[in-house]
C-alpha cells in the first residue's frame, strides 16, 4: 500500500477545483473507493442548514477525478439553491459514481455505494440521476435507507421525472409572460435538447399546447422515437446553437450556455431541466441579459422533481407536491420583478433569495 505522496500528487492540492471546495463553503466531501466492484465515487454535502443534504447520483464517464469533482461541488451547491428557493427543509447535496452506466454496472458497485451513504447516518440522502435506473437505486436501498424517489412499488414516489417537467413547463410559461406579455406557448418555437425523461415530458406538454417543437437527442434511436410519436422536428448536433427558435430548452447536460453559444443563440427564452446551465453565472447570466433574453434560473424550474421526492422526507400529500410545483410559475414571476428592480440576473435575484432563506433560519437555529 503506497503511503506518501509525491511532489506530483502533492501539487493537485494547489488544483483550481479542489480550492473552490472551499470557496464555496462545502461542509464535507466523502471520496468513495471499493476496488474490488470497481467503484470511485464522490458524495458532496453543500449545506445542511435547512435539512439533510438530498440530490441525485450521477454515474459518468468523466475523464479525470478533477472533472467529476467539479461537477459534483457545481450540482450539490445547485441542490442547496434549489431546496431553498422551493422553501424546502431541506440541504444541498449530490453523489457522482465514475464509470461507464453502459458497461460498468453492477449489484456489488451500487451496494458498495449505498453502503457509503449509510455511513453518513442521514446527512445525505440519495436519488437517481443521469445515468441511474431504478434497478440500480433499488441495490442502493438494499444498503441504506438514505434513498428517495424509489419506485411505488417500493414504497417511493416514483420517477420524479415528470413532475420536473411540470415545473420547468410553468417557468417557461412565466418566462414567455415576462418575454412576450402573454404565457401563452401554442405557436411558438421551441427546441428542446435532450429528450430523455424530462425532456420527453416537457415536448409532451409543449406539444399540446401547440408549440412548435424541435429535439436534438444524442442518443438517434430516442430521438427518432420522440420525433415520430409527437410529430417533432428534429435537429442535429451542433448546429441547435444556430437553430430558428423562440425558446431554448436546455434538458440534457449542464454549461450549454457560454461564450461560444450565447452569441449563436437566436431565441429571446431560455428555460429548461438541465442542471448548471450557465457555464458561469454571473458572466454567462449577465451577457443573456444584454442580449435581452429572459433566462429563467435553472434551479428554479427544475426543481418539480425535488419537491416531488419531499414528499417522502416530510410526508407531504402528493397533491401538495403538484400544488408547490404550479407555484414555480408564480416563484419565476417574482424573481423576474426582482431581477428588473434591482438589475440583478434573474439567476442572482434568485440566489440572493435563496441565500436570505438560509441565513434566516440559520440565525433562528442558533438561539433554538
Ligand atoms: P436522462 O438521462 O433521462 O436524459 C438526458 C438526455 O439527454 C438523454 O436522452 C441523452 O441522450 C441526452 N443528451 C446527453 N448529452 C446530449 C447532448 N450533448 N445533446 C443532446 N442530447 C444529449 O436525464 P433526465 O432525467 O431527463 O434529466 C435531464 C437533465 O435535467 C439533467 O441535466 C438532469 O440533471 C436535470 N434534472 C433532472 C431532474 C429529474 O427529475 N429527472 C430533476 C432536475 C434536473
Amino acid at each position: 500500500m503506497k503511503d506518501v505522496l509525491d511532489r506530483e500528487e502533492l501539487a493537485v492540492d494547489m488544483n483550481p477545483v479542489i480550492s473552490k471546495m472551499f470557496n464555496t463553503e462545502h461542509e464535507q466531501v466523502v471520496f468513495c473507493q471499493d476496488k474490488s466492484s470497481g467503484l470511485k465515487a464522490i458524495i458532496a454535502i453543500h449545506n445542511t442548514t435547512l435539512g439533510p443534504a438530498l440530490g441525485g447520483t450521477r454515474m459518468w464517464n468523466y475523464n479525470n477525478e478533477l472533472e467529476a469533482l467539479n461537477d459534483v461541488l457545481r450540482l450539490s451547491r445547485g441542490m442547496t439553491f434549489k431546496a431553498s428557493i422551493s422553501g424546502l427543509n431541506l440541504g444541498g447535496g449530490k453523489a457522482v459514481i465514475i464509470g461507464d452506466s453502459y458497461t460498468q454496472k453492477s449489484e456489488a458497485l451500487f451496494r458498495r455505494f449505498g453502503k457509503f451513504v449509510e455511513s453518513l447516518s442521514g446527512k445525505y440522502i440519495t436519488a437517481e440521476d443521469v445515468g441511474i435506473s431504478p434497478k440500480d437505486m433499488e441495490w442502493v436501498n438494499m444498503e441504506t435507507t438514505h434513498v428517495s424517489g424509489l419506485p411505488e412499488s417500493l414504497g417511493g414516489s416514483g420517477d420524479p421525472s415528470p413532475v420536473t417537467a411540470y415545473g420547468v413547463y410553468m417557468g417557461m410559461k412565466a418566462a414567455a409572460k415576462e418575454q412576450y406579455g402573454s404565457d401563452a406557448l401554442e405557436g411558438k418555437k421551441v427546441t428542446v435538447q435532450g429528450v430523455g425523461h424530462v425532456g420527453e415530458a416537457l415536448v409532451k406538454h409543449l406539444s399540446k399546447e401547440g408549440a412548435i417543437v424541435t429535439i436534438a437527442d444524442i442518443n438517434q434511436e430516442r430521438v427518432a422515437a420522440i420525433a415520430k410519436k409527437y410529430g417533432t422536428r428534429v435537429i442535429e448536433g451542433d448546429a441547435i446553437y444556430d437553430g430558428d427558435m423562440d425558446i431554448y430548452a436546455p434538458c440534457a447536460l449542464g454549461a450549454t450556455l457560454n461564450d461560444d453559444t450565447i452569441d449563436r443563440l437566436k431565441c429571446n427564452i431560455v428555460a429548461g431541466a438541465a442542471n448548471n446551465q450557465l457555464l458561469d453565472e454571473k458572466i454567462h447570466g449577465r451577457r443573456l441579459m444584454e442580449k435581452g433574453v429572459v433566462y429563467a434560473p435553472d434551479f428554479l424550474i427544475n426543481a418539480g422533481g425535488l419537491i416531488n421526492v419531499y414528499r417522502e422526507v416530510e410526508g407531504i400529500s402528493e397533491a401538495r407536491a403538484m400544488e408547490l410545483t404550479e407555484n414555480i410559475y408564480h416563484t419565476t414571476t417574482d424573481i423576474f420583478k426582482k431581477s428588473a428592480k434591482e438589475g440583478l440576473t434573474p439567476q442572482i435575484a434568485a440566489m440572493k433569495i435563496a441565500e436570505e432563506r438560509i441565513e434566516a433560519i440559520a440565525k433562528i437555529k442558533s438561539v433554538l
